[in-house]
């Protein structure tokens, strides 16, 4: 079950005395999300809104739909990185689950048993990395959890942020990551470019996520080779807060323009196929927003990355792209 700190909220309320407030969280988190603000309006007497649109990260707040309402604080809820607050109005609130590891952490030392690994996890897990970590060195694993930086902690990672498993991958023989999200496994798995396995104590099962990962880096590299054969690109610049990159999109602009092809610039808040059903004459894109947009989705046309579109422009001047997504950041 998911447990939100509302500890944490409701001192913020008490401190600041804000008119109305706002709260968001990962789509799966909503129902928890909307009990917190009713206990909210139950013991301030103050309108608390759910912002029900996707929060992806941080690179995804949605302060904007705060602002609009004229909520004084956003409360955004299970996204916790090393950093409590952004500008002066926007909180990042704890959210944990509180499922148990113990069983499917004893699975992971059969089948891993003097192997050394980097234990990962995403946010909602991280109060759980110690008690993992002892179980599996208890059962014969040399457990390394690589530092954090940015806005990661010590052994978390994002969808498109890997700082700590990179920082240990030379040392350790596979990646172990503590939940259920096969999407920031398998891009555990190709940026680090190791055997990963998902530890879900849910399924209570050690899912190896290795041959998935190769899966969708075939699907990105034939994206690429179909794009190095466009003449027209829209170059889309996302309007998500945290992922707006207007200088990739003009880099990459001037950048094929030397290659002599034609440019386009876009901009949109939500990249989907639907959307650029409506845009004609263009024969391949290339979004600086969120890299898993075009590795995780299907699009009826090439829609690159932005290490995509790096790999893009070593091809069009005859250079190898071995390793393209071999780096900590996808960006
Ligand atoms: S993978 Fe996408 S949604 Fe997740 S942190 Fe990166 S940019 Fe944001």
């Amino acid at each position: 079950m998911i447990v939100i700190d509302e500890k944490a909220i409701f001192q913020i309320i008490q401190e600041r005395k804000p008119v109305s407030v706002a709260l968001n969280g990962p789509d799966g988190m909503l129902p928890r999300v909307q009990e917190t603000a009713t206990n909210i309006m139950n013991r301030f007497g103050i309108p608390a809104y759910v912002l029900a649109d996707t929060t992806w990260g941080t690179c995804d707040l949605n302060s904007n739909g705060a602002k609009v309402l004229g909520a004084e604080i956003l409360f955004n809820i299970g996204h916790t990185i090393n950093m409590s607050s952004f500008e002066k109005n926007v909180f990042m609130i704890d959210a944990f689950d509180d499922v148990s590891f113990d069983g499917v952490a004893a699975k992971c030392a059969e089948i891993l048993r003097g192997k050394i690994i980097s234990l990962v996890t995403d946010s909602q897990h991280l109060n759980q990395v110690d008690s993992v970590k002892s179980i599996l060195e208890n059962n014969g694993i040399t457990v390394k959890i690589g530092k954090g930086k940015g806005q990661l902690n010590d052994g978390q990672v994002f969808g498109c942020e890997f700082y700590p498993a990179m920082e240990v991958r030379d040392q350790v023989d596979a990646n172990v990551f503590m939940g259920q999200s096969n999407f920031h496994a398998s891009g555990l798995a190709l940026s680090t470019n190791k055997p990963t396995y998902v530890l879900d104590p849910y399924f209570n099962e050690v899912r190896d996520v290795t041959e998935f990962a190769l899966m969708l880096q075939r699907k990105a590299t034939l994206s690429i080779y179909k794009a190095a054969e466009a003449t027209t690109f829209g170059i889309i610049i996302g309007l998500k807060e945290g992922q707006i990159s207007k200088t990739f999109a003009l880099k990459f602009k001037r950048e094929l323009e030397k290659e002599g092809k034609s440019v386009q610039l876009f901009a949109l808040t939500d990249i989907t196929n639907e959307r650029l059903r409506n845009l004609r004459g263009i024969d391949a894109f290339i979004q600086v927003a969120c890299p898993r947009i075009s590795t995780d989705n299907q699009f009826d046309k090439p829609v690159l990355s932005t290490p995509q579109a790096n790999a893009l422009l070593k091809i069009l001047r005859h250079e190898n792209i071995d390793d393209y997504l071999q780096i900590p950041h996808w960006l």
